[in-house]
């Protein structure tokens, strides 16, 4: 019996959000004194998922070729639940992201499984398996009870903080069967946002609004995100009106992040907004208005024009550097 813990990969490494699933994971198998199975599914050399042993698994099981490149549902699920059927697995981990929601729905009713998405917090064993969870948008805390023969806990972005080691993991190789309907959805083309780490696996997120007033005011902003070394991101209006392109729309209709910094310049910070927003670490509000709502999410407010406060961040930021 193991724990299983389904581990995404991007460009051949092992995500930041699947580290932190890992170490989850690897805590859940010592509590119930079995080992930490991590099921790498994707193009990877071996070397470089020998890794998840820092992150406490005992051993890697990667499911690689062609067909499994561009991260196909039905075939992730297919070989996420014969892997956890093959390792005994009566709990698996996942990263909470939009492919791991849209595989763990599937393995949930392939193994009958009971799942609790957005956990934050190590099982308490004490009395069943109870896990603590985010819930509305992170305004508050659910605590759900698995009786489930098989769990499938869905680990919260940036909620844990692993501890590593020099431990390296074996690698091992592991295929099984592909619905024939796993076909039928083919990805022809990739367009790929460059440069930058991508916006849910990003640890500093500098954001700008409609109040930077067009396009051509970005440069102030993408001076400071490139001296953090940030990824940029923006309000809705803001990609709407093609100012920045649709990828970095962050909020509720746009990619929820859930960095350890956020700075947000000219951003009113609508309910909308923050719902993608308000699991960051650290708020930083850039804002001429001081009664603009951002201000009560945020863990510091400058009241301030964003283009005289941005270029002196920036310098700040270098100088520290
Ligand atoms: P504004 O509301 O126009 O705010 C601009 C801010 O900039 C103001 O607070 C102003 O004081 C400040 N400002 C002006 N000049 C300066 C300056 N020089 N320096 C510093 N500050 C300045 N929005 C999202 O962002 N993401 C979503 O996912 C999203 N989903 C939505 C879904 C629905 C169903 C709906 C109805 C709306 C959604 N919205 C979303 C829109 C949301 O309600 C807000 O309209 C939007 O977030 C406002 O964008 P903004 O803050 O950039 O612009």
């Amino acid at each position: 019996m193991s724990v299983i813990i389904l581990t995404e990969l991007e460009e051949g490494q092992i995500k930041k959000t699947s580290l932190e699933a890992i170490y989850y994971g690897s805590k859940v198998a010592e509590m119930i004194g079995v080992e930490a199975v991590s099921l790498a599914i994707g193009e990877a050399e071996a070397g470089d998922l020998g890794v998840a042993g820092a992150y406490g698994a005992n051993s890697v099981m990667h499911a690689g070729g062609q067909e499994l490149k561009d991260a196909n549902i039905v075939a992730y699920a297919d070989i996420l639940t014969a892997a956890a059927t093959q390792v005994g697995a009566k709990v698996i981990v996942t990263p909470k992201s939009s492919l791991a929601d849209a595989v763990v729905a599937r393995t949930a009713g392939a193994l009958k499984a009971g799942v609790a998405g957005n956990v934050t917090d190590l099982p308490d064993l004490s009395n069943g398996f109870e896990v603590t969870r985010s819930v509305f948008t992170g305004k508050a805390f659910a605590k759900t009870s698995l009786s489930s023969d098989v769990k499938i806990l869905a680990i919260k972005k940036n909620a844990i903080t692993p501890v590593t080691t020099d431990a390296t993991a074996t690698v091992s190789e592991f295929t099984a069967p592909v619905s024939d309907i796993a076909g039928k959805a083919k990805v022809t083309d990739t367009m790929k946002a460059t440069g930058t780490v991508s916006l849910p696996e990003a640890d500093l997120v500098v954001s700008g609004g409609r109040g930077l007033k067009g396009p051509e005011h970005w440069q102030p902003l993408l001076d400071l995100a490139d001296a953090l070394g940030a990824t940029t991101a923006c309000s809705k209006p803001v990609s709407d009106l093609d100012w920045r392109p649709h990828h970095e729309h962050v909020g509720q209709t746009g990619v929820k992040i859930a960095p350890n910094l956020y700075i947000a310049c000219g951003i009113s910070g609508a309910i909308q907004h923050l719902a993608g927003v308000n699991s960051s670490k650290v708020i930083v509000v850039i804002n001429t208005d001081p009664e603009a709502p951002f201000f009560k999410a945020a863990d510091y407010g400058i009241v301030g024009d964003a283009f005289e406060v941005l270029p002196k961040l920036t310098a700040a930021v270098k100088a520290l550097k």
